[in-house]
């Protein structure tokens, strides 16, 4: 039996089922196939993001540090709060409720827009023909106007490292301990290793990040990675740089890692390690080879700007593709893949896409580093504010970090702004926007902000960019 649609999405993550509703919403008939089984056996939308990723993730964050911020900081404003406990099974229900409520959303939203949910592994036969196995029963066809592939990432697996059940896992299986380990290893000191490492560290682990990288967060501007280093190390997270690890053992119960760094051969014991070290796409299977589907040499999708793959009638969106695996960068290309399908002018501002890693304090950055504006040699100015001269931050008692803010020197444009501090994640969208709309220093500096917010903080790093911030000595 062969259905037909106008646009067949494989994949339901934040790339995929955003790229189905958009789909339906211009009035294209549209099918979803996504191969995703919950613990409860049942299929679910969300893919990796909302449901062993993003959302959990961030559930465990915000409970650790409620838990944290009981224990250490409380009493600090005067509340006292006697006999903080830990109930992990409650913390754990609580982060799986989330992630099914969220996911159910999805699912209504399917229904809302007409979308068919089409449970099972989906296969590219064609530019136009999908052929789809579900879990139990026959393979069926589905051809398609055009297809857009959205099957996103996996952990990468180390081949001598293999996983156990329990005691060495992935990003999935660091959710989902069922108690706190007394020291935790984490192999890899990159987003997905610090926010995991964080909320077992706040629950009480003994956490040590192993990262083979000489640089700290090499992503980063220079001055942020420093400045997040010294903070998580004065936290007590164990971060060891350059230290490659080349073997692991399990022996009574305990993980035994030996790793090189400078100093030669080195030793540790964990009680449980998770292997953080990076997502690959899935594509392995994802076409057939009669398809003709390009892959580049990672088995990334290779697409142009506009996500457009070798194949005419074929798109290709989110972590599987080139670009940072982040779940919005995923949505907004299936929002222009939907546009462009429908006939529509699209596309995707690259340069204004924001990262965060919801650690305690937070990071997040949008734009140029201030080391790639000096390697591609433009002039810049630099605008910095520190959050221990924000009214705001001291009232909450959160004044770690900075704001920094880079323009171009002729210009005055807007480049980069990079924060390290509270709620970093949420001051990231101002600067977003103001890349997005071009906007110079001088904009944000003749902006009116409101007193006493986090926000003004932006507004001071503005003025610093021109030698005029107020709060600064
Ligand atoms: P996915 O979310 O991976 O979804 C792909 C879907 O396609 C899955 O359901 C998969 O089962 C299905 N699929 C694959 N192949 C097939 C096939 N052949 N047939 C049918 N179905 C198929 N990003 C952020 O932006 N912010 C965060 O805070 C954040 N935190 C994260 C925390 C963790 C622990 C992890 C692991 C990731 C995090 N990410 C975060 C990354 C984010 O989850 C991904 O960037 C995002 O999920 C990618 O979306 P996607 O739709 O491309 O792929």
């Amino acid at each position: 039996m062969t259905d037909k649609y106008d646009v067949v999405v494989i994949g339901g993550g934040p790339a995929g089922y955003v790229a189905a509703i958009r789909c339906s919403q211009l009035g294209l008939a549209t099918a979803c196939v996504d191969e995703w089984i919950n613990p409860q056996g049942r299929p679910a939308l969300g893919g990796t993001c909302l449901n062993v990723g993003c959302i959990p993730s961030k559930a465990l964050l915000e409970s650790s540090e409620l838990y944290a911020r009981a224990q250490h900081e409380l009493a600090t404003h005067g509340v006292q709060c006697k006999g903080v406990e830990l109930d992990l099974a409650a913390m754990m229900a609580r982060k799986d409720k989330v992630v099914s409520e969220l996911t159910q959303g999805i699912e209504q939203l399917f229904k809302s827009n007409g979308i068919t949910w089409v449970s099972g592994r989906g296969r590219l036969l064609s530019g136009t023909r999908v052929e789809v196995t579900p879990a139990k029963g026959n393979a069926r066809e589905l051809e398609a106007g055009h297809v857009i592939l959205a099957p996103g990432s996996s952990p990468v697996e180390i081949d001598h490292i293999p996983l156990t059940d329990d005691l060495i896992v992935d990003s999935t299986g660091a959710l989902e301990f069922d108690s706190v380990p007394g020291r935790l290893g984490v192999i890899g000191a990159g987003v997905i290793g610090l926010e995991l490492g964080s909320v077992w560290q706040r629950l009480g682990s003994k956490v040590i990040l192993l990262e083979a990288q000489e640089q700290f967060l090499a992503m980063t501007d220079d001055q942020l990675g420093k400045e997040a280093l010294r903070q998580f190390r004065k936290q007590g997270l164990d971060i060891r740089l350059g230290a490659r690890v080349t073997e692991c053992e399990i022996k009574r119960n305990k993980v035994h890692i030996e790793y090189e760094d400078a100093k030669g051969r080195e030793q540790e014991q964990v009680d449980r390690l998770i292997v953080a070290v990076g997502r690959r796409p899935n594509t392995r299977g994802l076409a057939s080879d009669e398809s003709q589907l390009l892959l580049d040499e990672w088995g990334f999708i290779h697409v142009d700007e506009q996500c457009r793959t070798n194949l005419p009638t074929v798109y290709a969106i989110g972590d599987a593709v080139r670009g940072p695996m982040l779940a919005h960068k995923g949505s907004e290309e299936g929002v222009m893949v939907a546009e462009l399908i429908a006939g529509h002018h699209a596309s995707m501002n690259y340069d204004a896409v924001p990262s965060v890693i919801y650690t305690q304090p937070e990071i997040a950055w949008v734009g140029k580093t201030e080391q790639l504006l000096k390697t591609e040699g433009i002039e810049y100015r630099t605008g910095m504010f520190p959050f221990t001269a924000s009214g705001r931050a001291r009232a909450a008692g959160q004044t770690e970090g900075f704001i920094k803010l880079l323009a171009d020197a002729d210009t005055d444009r807007l480049l980069g702004a990079h924060i390290i501090g509270p709620h970093a994640s949420e001051l990231v969208a101002q600067a977003v926007l103001a890349l997005e709309m071009q906007a110079s220093a001088e904009d944000v500096m003749l902006t009116v902000f409101a007193h006493p917010t986090l926000s003004e903080s932006f507004h001071e790093a503005a003025l610093a960019v021109h030698d005029r911030a107020i709060h600064v000595a």
